[in-house]
């Protein structure tokens, strides 16, 4: 801190001493003075444009005579400070240890990676299972406000999470086009947490598991990219685009990853169920 500016740097605590102590640097000659510039071998000094008056002034004075006694100054050059060990350097070790020791809140969703879809994907679908996509209803309650809280597809009902992916009239009728595609009937869902009960009802044959999962992963992510191309691109769109995106999104996850050899488009066009 010796090199800092005394007035305009918050080198101690969070304010700047500029706004803490606004008479007294009013009347400092050096308002751009270092820490240093203003430490004399016998204490702190400052040339005032005029005589400390009483009152304020003198009040302000005492308070910062106080402050600066709370500190020690050394001659060097500045350097940072790792509060978390004894010596001030830092150690990834030592972060992780206090990293380690907050108490965080249990996750409630297992952390379930599906290697057939990209990293992206994952990521997304993490952050959908834990209610934090930027959903309207998410940004309102951080306190956005916004001209019109509805949802894009549907222009009618607050976007949620549960709204948006399975309850909106445009999302589950996607979802019936994706049924009939794989020849089975889709329930109704009232919340998003449905869909991962859903998928996890095929747990006893895993190739099927497989492809409901990447395919209803290619379907969540379609409507969210359909969402924010009406948002941010004022698109017009067609619901056979839009399941189109999601038989081709999915096909390529698949063929990019594990089965090339086995994978066939014309198959995987009729229902993907009889493609692996
Ligand atoms: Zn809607």
């Amino acid at each position: 801190m010796y090199s800092k500016y005394f007035w305009r740097d918050p080198w101690i605590g969070n304010d700047i001493l500029a706004t803490r102590f606004p008479r007294l640097f009013a009347l400092d000659s050096a308002k751009k003075g270092s820490v240093a510039s203003h430490l004399a071998s016998v204490g702190w000094f400052w040339e005032w444009r005029r005589s400390i008056r009483g009152g304020a002034e003198q009040e302000q004075l005492l308070h910062l005579l106080s402050l600066l006694s709370t500190v020690s100054i050394s001659e060097g050059e500045d350097r940072w400070w790792w509060d978390y060990s004894t010596d001030g350097l830092y150690r990834v070790s030592s972060a992780r240890s206090i990293i380690a020791s907050f108490d965080y809140a249990p996750f409630t969703h297992q952390t379930d990676w599906c290697n057939s879809v990209p990293i992206k994907i994952n990521i997304f679908v993490w952050r959908l299972k834990l209610h934090r996509l930027a959903t309207l209803r998410n940004l309102e309650s951080k306190d956005l406000s916004f001209d019109n809280s509805c949802c894009a597809l549907c222009d009618v009902s607050e976007e949620s999470h549960s709204h948006l992916f399975v309850r909106c009239d445009t999302s589950y009728q996607l979802w019936c086009k994706v049924g009939s595609w794989l020849d089975i009937s889709i329930p109704i869902w009232n919340s998003v947490d449905d869909v991962w009960i859903w998928i996890n009802s095929f747990s006893h044959n895993r190739n099927k598991k497989l492809i409901i999962s990447v395919i209803a992963y290619s379907t969540i992510w379609n409507i969210w990219k359909l969402r924010n191309d009406i948002i941010f691109k004022e698109h017009k769109f067609r619901k056979s685009h839009v399941f189109d995106a999601i038989v081709v999104t999915g096909f390529n996850w698949l063929y990019a990853r594990y089965h090339k050899s086995t994978l066939n488009w014309t198959e995987w066009l009729q229902n993907p169920l009889c493609s692996l």
